[in-house]
């Protein structure tokens, strides 16, 4: 039934100023490429006038395009799992609805992939967002390499390709926070990336505050990595070996010296570093728990209002 050569997803929230650019600039832009193709759109309970939009579209062009309508927000990267168990492409790109990822650039992106690679990430050439919003991914980047040995150059750009093997594989995942390119990385057998031409944010704002930043990216700590436990495991040992030492020190030193009262301040701060980490800590692990409970409990990841699609 594979006979679509490319699966297009875009996950859309309250895109309503963009979507008709989105349109004219993605549709030509696919049928410059010669192949048969296929848009799935996936609403994530966008409040404001884009289901209807999207609604419309799919009036329009129904030979080419599917809508899938979540009836709730579930975030982006629900919204890219539910567009890929709807995809029937041998080939996947996924891209934001803003336009910031160009789709004239999905071109390049299948090039690489007639190389034999099975997964393309994308490197913003010039990034246009705010310098905080650099410093930031940065100094994430580097953190994550560390932790989860997953390597994305630019884990903010969506603009990626997959083929048929890697999206069966994330389709079989059941899980519920997850970071889509990072799943597909450690699928891959030959992963790629290539520079891709970055936009401004055309309309709109963006979607991420700096909260839910860091809320993706403990996802992705945590999701794909127990290295953080092992942290403070290691830290836990070290900091009991010292203060053994300490004890030993401070036994010694009140025979041969006698009592001490003094350096009280210091033992303070010491003690309030120490309660900082510990609740760090505790924390931590409570991401993991949350997580562990999300999971066992089943409840379907995101609800379907309606799936626009013309029967194959
Ligand atoms: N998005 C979504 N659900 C959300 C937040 C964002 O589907 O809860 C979509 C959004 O419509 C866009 C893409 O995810 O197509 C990337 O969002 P945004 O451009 O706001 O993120 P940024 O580029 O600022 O990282
Ligand atoms: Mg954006």
């Amino acid at each position: 039934m594979n006979t679509v050569q490319l699966s297009v997803v875009i996950p859309v929230y309250n895109e309503e100023q963009g979507l008709h650019t989105l349109f004219d600039r993605l549709y030509p832009a696919l049928d410059a490429l010669g192949i048969s193709y296929e848009v799935v759109f996936i609403n994530d309970g966008s409040r404001d006038r884009s289901p209807a939009i999207l609604r419309e579209q799919f009036q329009i062009r129904p030979d080419v395009t599917r809508v899938i309508l979540f009836n709730g927000n579930f975030g982006q990267h629900m919204a890219i799992m539910a567009g890929f168990e709807h995809t029937r492409g041998m080939r996947v790109v996924t891209l934001d609805a803003d336009l910031q990822n160009p789709p004239e650039e999905i071109g390049k992106l299948l090039a690489k992939m007639d190389e034999g690679f099975d997964y393309i990430g994308s490197i913003r050439k010039q990034r246009n967002d705010s310098w905080w919003r650099h410093v930031a991914s940065r100094a994430m980047n580097n953190f994550r390499e560390r932790i989860t040995r997953i390597k994305i150059t630019d884990q903010g750009c969506m603009l990626r390709a997959y083929s048929r093997d890697i999206i069966d594989a994330i389709n079989s995942c059941k899980e519920v926070n997850t970071f889509i390119p990072a799943l597909a990385y450690t699928f891959a057998r030959r992963p790629a990336e290539v520079v891709v031409e970055h936009e401004e944010r055309a309309e709109g704002e963006s979607k991420y505050s700096l909260y839910s930043l860091i809320r993706l990216n403990f996802d992705l700590m945590t999701g794909f990595s127990v290295v953080p436990l092992q942290w403070f495991s290691m830290f836990g040992i070290i900091t009991s070996l010292f203060s053994a030492l300490f004890f030993v020190f401070l036994v010694i030193r009140r025979v041969i010296v006698g009592p001490e009262a003094e350096g009280l301040f210091t033992l303070f701060a010491l003690l309030f570093f120490m309660i900082g980490i510990t609740l760090f800590g505790i924390g931590l692990l409570g991401e993991y728990v949350g997580r562990i409970y999300q999971q066992v409990r089943h409840r379907p990841r995101y609800l379907l209002e309606a799936v626009l699609e013309q029967k194959p």
